[in-house]
């Protein structure tokens, strides 16, 4: 064997070896983990008044008639202030039969929307568009939508959206550990 053959031995297998080192790692990688990329360090502002984490619990993974929930429900008496979890844009206003009163926020990296839904009304000058920041009040809890007249609350979702940036498209991402751990509100 030549030194040339045998480089070119040791190339193919550097390559190989390369080759299965890439490959476990797409098969093993935590695809759940990179969904959700960046959003433990965003340290959202908790969307309501701190006295609301009390009795906070997880319903993600609830179902809601035929679909699953995908969302966590924050019990608040009608009126209580619904702060934005982070600095961002309306990308949406939107009345739904399910939702009643909406609002679709964009992050800055335009890469996951925060969905607030059941509002009473929304806050004095919003707008689609209107660039908000962190702690600043949204919009007022209700009922609307398909909540319980006798049981107002917060609805609040995240999605991780596509590369067109859809507001009504996106992989839904449990909000719990988030609002578990959430920075204080201002209320
Ligand atoms: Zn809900």
């Amino acid at each position: 064997m030549s030194r040339r053959q045998r480089n070119a031995g040791i190339a193919v297998a550097v390559l190989v070896a390369a080759a299965l080192v890439a490959g476990f790692a797409f098969t093993f990688a935590p695809k759940a983990a990179s969904t959700a990329d960046g959003l433990a360090a965003k340290q959202l502002t908790f969307p309501l008044p701190e006295n609301r984490r009390d009795g906070l619990r997880n319903s993600f993974h609830e179902k809601r008639g035929a679909n699953s929930h995908e969302a966590v429900d924050i019990m608040a008496p009608r009126g209580t202030p619904v702060y934005a979890v982070e600095d961002g844009r309306v990308a949406k206003l939107f009345n739904s039969v399910p939702g009643g009163k909406t609002i679709y926020q964009f992050d800055p990296s335009g890469r996951f929307a925060y969905y607030y839904a059941h509002l009473d009304r929304y806050a004095a000058g919003l707008a689609e568009g209107k660039e908000l920041r962190r702690g600043e009040i949204i919009g007022y809890v209700g009922s609307t939508g398909n909540a319980k007249p006798d049981a107002p609350h917060l609805h609040f979702a995240i999605f991780k959206l596509g590369p067109k940036r859809e507001w009504w498209k996106g992989e839904a991402i449990d909000p719990y550990p988030y609002l578990a751990n959430l920075a204080p509100s201002p209320g």
